[in-house]
Parts: C-alpha cells; sequence; structure tokens
C-alpha cells in the first residue's frame, strides 16, 4: 500500500477495497512511528485529517469522486491552510493559525484530498538543507546523517519514507528539484505563472512557484491535473485553457532532441553524479532520443543574480512584515502595530536576516544600479540563453544538483557552499521555466542522485512523458529506503 501509485490508490478507494479514513489511518500510523527520525512534519493533525478522510468516503459514496478523492497529501507548511498552524517555518509564525486557505490548498480541498499534515522546511523558504527551520532540521530517510535538501526537505522526505504518496512542495531557486534529488524522489517546478500563488507565504514573489513531489512522474502528473489553475487572487496567475497532463505520458521518444548544456557537463559535477547522469543519457539514447550539445552561456552567473534579486524580493516583503499579508484580521490600525510589533519581537533566523541585509544594501541608494539593475539585465540574458537553446532541442537534461546530499552540519558555517547547490536548478527559475527532477540512481555513500529536466515554457506535459517514459524502463523511483 505504501509504495504503490496514486492511480492504484485511487482504483482501491474507487472500488471501495478500502476508505479513505481506512487509507488515512494507515499513513498516519506510519507517521507516528517514523516521523520522530525525522521531523519531517511540523503539524499533524489526525482528528481533521481523519474528517478530511470522511467527507472524502461520503464523496466516493455518492458518485463526486475524482482521481485524488481520498487521497492524503502532505503540504508544505508554507501554503495557508484553514484551521491549521501555518508558520513557513519560522518562530514569527509559530502561533498563527490561518483563518483562509491557499489557492492551491482550496484545489486539493475542492477533489476531496485529504491533508495529512503540514511540512517542515526551511524558514522562509530560504536555505538548501532545511537546517534554517525554526522547529529543527529534517533528516534524509536514505541515511539520518545526511540532509533532505531544502527547502521543501520536510516534503520530499515525507515522500521518499512514504509517510504520505505525495505532497506539495515550493521553489524558487530549486526548493522543489533539489530536496527531490537529494531524497531520490520525483518533483515538478511548473512554469513560472501556473500555480496559484495566492496564501502561499511569499519568499521571492517573480520566482516563487508550487509544485508536487511524488513517487513518479505519472504521480506528478495526477497532482498537477489538480493544482494548475487560474487564480484572480494571484495578480502573475495565467489564464489559459485546462491541460490534462496526463495525456502525453505514453508518447514514445524516437527523434526526441535532448540538449546537453556544455558548461553543466564541463565542470562542477562530482564524479558519482556525473557517471549516474551518463548511464541514464544512454537509456534515452536506447529510447531513441538524440542528443545535442547547446549552450548557456550566463548560465554560470545564475546564483549570483538569483542572491541579488531572491534577497531584494524578500526584504521588501519582510520588512512590510505586516501581518495583514499573512492573514491576521486586525480590527484596527493600532491592533495591526500591535500584532506586527509582537511578531517583530520574536524575530527572524539568521539565514533570513542574512536575507534581508543583502536585500536592503542591494536595493540601497548608490548600489541599486551596481547590483538590482545589473541583476536584472543579466537575469534577461540568461532567459534568452534558453530561448536560443530550444531553437536546437525539445528538452535540456542534465544533474539537479552538483553532489549528493551533503552530511547535516556540512555546509552551515559557509553561506556560499550552501547556495552552490543549486547552481544547475536557479537559471531555470530566473528564466520562469518549467524544470523537474527524477530519481536515476545512487551516487557516494549510497544517497540518491536525480536527473534535471528543463522544459519550454508549457512544456510540462512533454517533461512528464520524458521522465515517465524512463520510469517505465527503471526502477530508481520505486526504491524505499530501509528503514
Ligand atoms: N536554496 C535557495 C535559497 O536558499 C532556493 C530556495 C527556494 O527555492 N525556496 O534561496
Amino acid at each position: 500500500m505504501f509504495n504503490v501509485s496514486l492511480k492504484q490508490l485511487s482504483q482501491q478507494l474507487a472500488e471501495k477495497k478500502i476508505s479513505s479514513v481506512e487509507l488515512t489511518g494507515e499513513f498516519l500510523k506510519r507517521t507516528r512511528a517514523l516521523n520522530p527520525n525525522y521531523n519531517a512534519f511540523i503539524t499533524i493533525n489526525e482528528a481533521m485529517s481523519l474528517a478530511q478522510a470522511e467527507a472524502a468516503d461520503q464523496m466516493i459514496a455518492s458518485g463526486h469522486a475524482s482521481l485524488l478523492t481520498g487521497i492524503p497529501v502532505a503540504q508544505k507548511d508554507i501554503f495557508c491552510t484553514k484551521g491549521w498552524l501555518t508558520t513557513c517555518g519560522s518562530k514569527m509564525l509559530s502561533n498563527f493559525t490561518s483563518p483562509y486557505n491557499a489557492g492551491v490548498i482550496e484545489r486539493f480541498n475542492r477533489v476531496g484530498a485529504v491533508n495529512i499534515g503540514k511540512t517542515n522546511m526551511d524558514e522562509f523558504a530560504m536555505g538548501s538543507s532545511n537546517e534554517t527551520s525554526f522547529y529543527g532540521p529534517v533528516r534524509n530517510p536514505w541515511d539520518v546523517s545526511a540532509v533532505p535538501g531544502g527547502s521543501s526537505g520536510g516534503s520530499a522526505c515525507v515522500v521518499a519514507a512514504r509517510m504520505a504518496p505525495a505532497a506539495t512542495g515550493t521553489d524558487t531557486g530549486g526548493s522543489i528539484r533539489q530536496p527531490a534529488a537529494l531524497c531520490g524522489i520525483s518533483g515538478i517546478k511548473p512554469t513560472y505563472g501556473l500555480v496559484s500563488r495566492y496564501g502561499m507565504i511569499a519568499f521571492a514573489s517573480s520566482l516563487d512557484q508550487g509544485g508536487p513531489m511524488a513517487k513518479s512522474a505519472e504521480d506528478l502528473a495526477l497532482m498537477l491535473n489538480v493544482m494548475v489553475g487560474f487564480d484572480d487572487r494571484d495578480s502573475t496567475s495565467l489564464q489559459r485553457e485546462a491541460e490534462d497532463y496526463l495525456r502525453d505520458l505514453d508518447r514514445p521518444l524516437a527523434g526526441l532532441r535532448i540538449g546537453l548544456p556544455k558548461e553543466y557537463f564541463a565542470k562542477g559535477m562530482s564524479d558519482d553524479v556525473a557517471n549516474t547522469v551518463e548511464a541514464t543519457l544512454e537509456i534515452y539514447r536506447k529510447l531513441g532520443a538524440k542528443m545535442v550539445e547547446v549552450s548557456l552561456p550566463n548560465a554560470q552567473l545564475s546564483i549570483p543574480v538569483y542572491y541579488v534579486l531572491a534577497p531584494a524580493e524578500a526584504s521588501s516583503n519582510l520588512s512590510r512584515f505586516d501581518g495583514v499579508r499573512y492573514g491576521y484580521r486586525a480590527k484596527s490600525y493600532s491592533d495591526l502595530s500591535e500584532m506586527y510589533r509582537k511578531s517583530r519581537a520574536k524575530g527572524f533566523g539568521a539565514e533570513v536576516k542574512r536575507r534581508i541585509l543583502i536585500g536592503t544594501y542591494v536595493l540601497s541608494h548608490g548600489y541599486y544600479e551596481a547590483y538590482y539593475i545589473q541583476a536584472q539585465k543579466i537575469r534577461r540574458l540568461i532567459a534568452q540563453d534558453f530561448t536560443d537553446a530550444f531553437k536546437q532541442c525539445d528538452i535540456i537534461m542534465g544533474p539537479t544538483t552538483p553532489t549528493v546530499a551533503f552530511n547535516l552540519g556540512e555546509k552551515n558555517s559557509d553561506p556560499i557552499q550552501m547556495y552552490l547547490s543549486d547552481i544547475y536548478t536557479s537559471a531555470a527559475s530566473l528564466a520562469g521555466l518549467p524544470g523537474m527532477s527524477i530519481p536515476i540512481g545512487f551516487g557516494d555513500k549510497n544517497r540518491p542522485v536525480g536527473l534535471h529536466i528543463i522544459g519550454n515554457y508549457f512544456a510540462e506535459a512533454q517533461m512528464l512523458n520524458v521522465a515517465h517514459q524512463y520510469q517505465l524502463e527503471t526502477d530508481w523511483h520505486l526504491r524505499m529506503p530501509e528503514i
């Protein structure tokens, strides 16, 4: 039950082989046993989850079920969830019970999916290891001395340890793809604007994008079908015709042109990652794909550009931390200032403070042109590199991360080293392109390796097809850590 696909779970529910209350109960039982080892959840509320499961069972009985009805899904604690503590990994919000639902949560509720708990994360999604969480670090289920990645490390851990069949994440510079890679699961960050940011606590609004994390590409497609859609409460939400992300899964890959950016393969990758990626490309060749060398000359600047722009946006959000954007209901201005003062007093963690400093600096008089404007210009060039590359190929591949999961504490004292774990993922974020990671084997110390797939704008169905065809040939996505 814990290692089967969402489609299979859905079928078992439809055929009444199991009820949602039973299914949810099984996952809760597993979570109760395992979570103390991993610290992957910030909030578990069995009564609330089971009440949702009961409602889902009624939905199924009345013939109104769809594919995710009754299926437990873990929600990253960045999504405001009505009646649930919503902390964003921060002490600041440690007493914040959200009075409203994020757009994403509404969409899961509408189809009768069950919220099985709120997952741990780096504070305000700033981090690559989950060590900046006020609620303590999450452990990697493949090796508890390793980090799970971040910022969606709780969600990645939950799926890898099979404490829930699927989870949500958010990705600003790599936070879905990097933890998916380090925990040996699948994850996709959709094209910017496809998934509503309403009620998704902001980090850097021009980059933030929600997306699913699950065992397989097929499961991701089911999740995306629920998550994607226009929301008029998010000013950057895209109004497009609905797509069925399952539609292309079975297409053969013959003739597919896979672009390999020469800059990504030149240096930086560790040998174990390089070998695993090479073996994977060999499978794609057997499936009929052709390899094309492409160039992303400005991609090497994506980390410095990201670390100017993301903190700049974050510092404007956080210095205007007025409570209202996090859903507090103040009755008056003085009420509001009081809330503001109280939450300020509780304080941010060290990494968030560092981001506010960087952000304030690059936006300040005299430095704005030299840093912020310059970074915006290079951001444009990075996006243009991809547009040029997609004239020669259909899809781009490379490693998701330069190394397998590092040890807890290993990069804590060296922010630059920590930031470099997004070296391959941040360029797609800056360009607003969809990016995905799938498990392709194991490297040093038997820790998982991820393949990064970047698609053109709105190419999610094609990327899922490319990933699914590989998963039909291999079983890395079905491997479970021994626990
Ligand atoms: N690791 C990056 C950071 O710390 C990206 C985080 C994210 O995508 N939310 O900012």
